[in-house]
């Protein structure tokens, strides 16, 4: 471990990032921080995040029902500042994204437009084992539409003994089901196993099977680069608490690709929010949506949890996406060099099931501890490791760029390294 110790000292000396750490709260685990490897599940607080919230409160205080207009971000279009930072992350237009409830909601909103069945037209191509709220709700969708979930949704597999699903598994099963298929419904990054998904190849054979292409990015937003516009995805949606550090249960974003922006025919649940503007207090009948993503709110915005969100982009705007992809892509490498050598050490068989290029995944790692599970994660916890355990046996780490650093990941491999020494061997 001598030679990776005087590693993590000079990558972190030489990270021009290295100065983003203290713009967050680590958590503590006793006297030291905790090696915080869950930004996939939560990210850490923004240290900006309490004052710009007490700002909203402040003015909430002064000004009553007024803040809508004088609050120093005026509430009535708070939600404006969010929509150019956040399509800078996925890849969009300004007006191609904005912010409004839950994923899980936007999900089932984005469907009522996109997921179009008729005639033989109606079945929904996903990835199996996509994280179960996704599965929930494309069901729930199929049989609201009069369908059968097992005749409906085709969910395509890694092969046997596998655990990545193959590009070319994907695009055969999107050509054999041509003809069938409504929608393309797939997640950016998969949260089991980290597979960063190839997004614009999938657009192109969604589409050229004439279908409708949308993506979940829950994994994907503020982990890898993404051009949504330019790949002509139609819809997305992602949450912000992950990856966004904007806080437990934030607002979620939507992408609706500009090909979209003024098809008022499709059909969409609409609220006073996703109204013409001009006309929005006149509070007359007969709906008229915003041109753009924005025709699609509902609500008026939630300022209290678009906030933090608007602190975190903020912070994610400084730091630069390349620049944070960039120590990504260093960082989760370095930590995959420190678990091989902990595994050499004690001849033991940890797998990363994660894809290793680069360009298949975003900074998670998911690991398989044969003949170690739980056990192991619940070493790795009691140490100070704030990892993450799914069913039925993985642990996933994620080393977040903006503020975990190269010694985090050495720190992660000393830990993992007395999980096996003999001591502490059950
Ligand atoms: C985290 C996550 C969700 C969570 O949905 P919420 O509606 O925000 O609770 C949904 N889908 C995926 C793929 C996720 O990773």
């Amino acid at each position: 471990m001598k030679y990776l110790q005087e590693k993590a000292r000079k990558l972190d000396a030489d990270d021009e990032l290295a100065s983003f750490r203290d713009a967050f709260h680590i958590p503590k685990h006793h006297s030291g921080n905790t090696v915080y490897f869950t930004g996939n599940s939560l990210g850490l607080q923004p240290k900006k995040a309490k004052e710009i919230l007490i700002e909203e409160l402040d003015d909430w205080a002064e000004f009553g029902v007024e803040g809508h207009f004088e609050a120093r971000r005026p509430w009535v279009n708070y939600h404006e500042q969010l929509m150019k930072p956040a399509a800078e992350l996925v890849g969009a237009k300004p007006h191609e994204v904005v912010h409004m409830n839950g994923l899980t909601v936007n999900l089932h909103l984005l469907m009522v437009s996109f997921y179009r069945p008729s005639g033989k037209r109606y079945k929904i191509i996903c990835e199996a084992k996509a994280f179960p709220s996704d599965q929930y709700a494309l069901e729930s969708q199929v049989k609201f539409h009069g369908y059968q979930t097992d005749d409906a949704i085709i969910e395509v597999e890694p092969r046997e003994g596998e655990h990545i699903i193959r590009e070319e598994d994907i695009m055969s099963a999107i050509e054999e089901n041509a003809d069938e298929l409504a929608l393309v419904f797939w997640g950016g990054v998969n949260y089991y196993t980290g597979q960063y998904f190839d997004l614009k190849s999938i657009a192109e054979a969604g589409h050229k099977a004439g279908a409708v292409v949308g993506y979940d990015l829950a994994h994907a937003a503020g982990n890898v680069p993404m051009k949504l516009h330019d790949w002509n995805v139609d819809f997305a949606a992602w949450c912000t608490y992950k990856y966004l550090n904007s806080g437990p249960g934030s607002v979620s974003g939507i992408f609706i690709h500009e090909k979209h922006a003024n098809n008022f025919d499709l059909p969409r649940f609409a609220g006073w929010w996703g109204h013409d503007k001009d006309a929005r207090f006149k509070m007359d009948k007969a709906f008229k949506p915003i041109s753009g993503a924005e025709g699609w709110q509902l609500s008026n915005a939630p300022i209290f949890v678009m906030a933090p969100h608007l602190a975190s982009l903020e912070l994610f705007h400084q730091a630069g996406f390349d620049r944070m992809r960039k120590k990504s892509i260093a960082l989760t490498a370095f930590l995959q060099e420190v678990i091989e050598a902990v595994a050499k050490e004690h001849v033991a068989h940890i797998e990363i099931i994660t894809p290793s290029e680069p360009s298949r995944r975003g900074c998670q790692l998911s690991l398989l501890a044969h003949g170690r599970g739980k056990e192991l994660f619940n070493f790795l916890q009691d140490h100070g490791v704030s990892a993450d355990w799914r069913e039925p046996n993985v642990i996933r780490i994620a080393p977040v760029p903006l503020y975990n650093s190269f010694t985090d990941a050495l720190e992660f491999g000393k830990i993992l390294s007395s999980a096996y020494s003999k001591e502490h061997t059950v």
